[in-house]
């Protein structure tokens, strides 16, 4: 028995976990990087919490009733998935959409929280594991403030939340500091694809930068 694939599969595509505290910027990251790197498939999880202005089901989340979130556990069909926020709400990470892009060849991210990069690695161990940290606890702080979004024992939550997160950065196979928002997302393409971005892809970005 040979686990290589066969011939004329594609390689597999690489796996990007990227996790970081709440208010570090990672929806920001991601953004960015889908603008710059559109082969790459974003993970769309499950979540049981209530879109926020602006989220679009089935593009930033797929909002789904507690009772549909069992139905997705009982079948196995999240690859992971966590109690978030002390219990208020679960998100998962639908299994099927990640092996077919893998096995396709594209690069994969997925988004989660400490929880889920820890589950993930550990069924998936080739997965490069991406640490976003803010320059500091006090600019992650004031970031978590000036949402606005939160009332103030859901701010005490995830600044809880937040502080834990932090202590767990060095089990991450990276670390990135998201000060630069350029230079983040480079690395982030670099490690997604092993290669620079072209160009062509962001005028605003040279080559030089992105392999900073
Ligand atoms: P938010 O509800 O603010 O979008 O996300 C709250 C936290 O849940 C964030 O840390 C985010 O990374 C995490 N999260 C989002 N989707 C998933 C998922 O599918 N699995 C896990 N484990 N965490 C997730």
């Amino acid at each position: 028995m040979s686990c290589s694939p066969a011939p004329h599969d594609p390689p597999r595509g690489r796996l990007i976990v990227l996790a970081g505290p709440s208010g570090v910027g990672k929806s920001s990251v991601v953004a960015r990087l889908r603008e710059v790197l559109p082969e790459l498939y974003f993970s769309v999880s499950a979540t049981t919490r209530a879109a926020r202005t602006g989220e679009v089901d089935g593009r930033d989340y797929h909002f789904v009733t507690q009772a549909d979130f069992d139905g997705l556990i009982d079948r196995g069909e999240l690859l992971e998935w966590a109690e978030i926020h002390g219990g208020l709400q679960r998100s998962g990470t639908p299994r099927e959409p990640v092996e077919r892009e893998l096995s396709a060849g594209r690069p994969v991210l997925v988004e989660v929280d400490l929880q889920g990069a820890r589950a993930v690695k550990a069924a998936m161990p080739e997965a490069v594991t991406v640490f976003l940290e803010p320059p500091s606890f006090d600019e992650l702080a004031r970031r978590l403030t000036g949402r606005g979004t939160e009332s103030a024992a859901q701010l005490a939550r995830r600044l809880d939340t937040a502080r834990a997160e932090m202590a767990a950065r060095d089990e991450f196979d990276v670390a990135v500091i998201n000060d630069d928002l350029k230079a983040v997302v480079a690395r982030l393409v670099h490690l997604a694809v092993d290669r620079a971005p072209l160009p062509c892809a962001d005028p605003d970005l040279s080559p030089q930068e992105s392999l900073q």
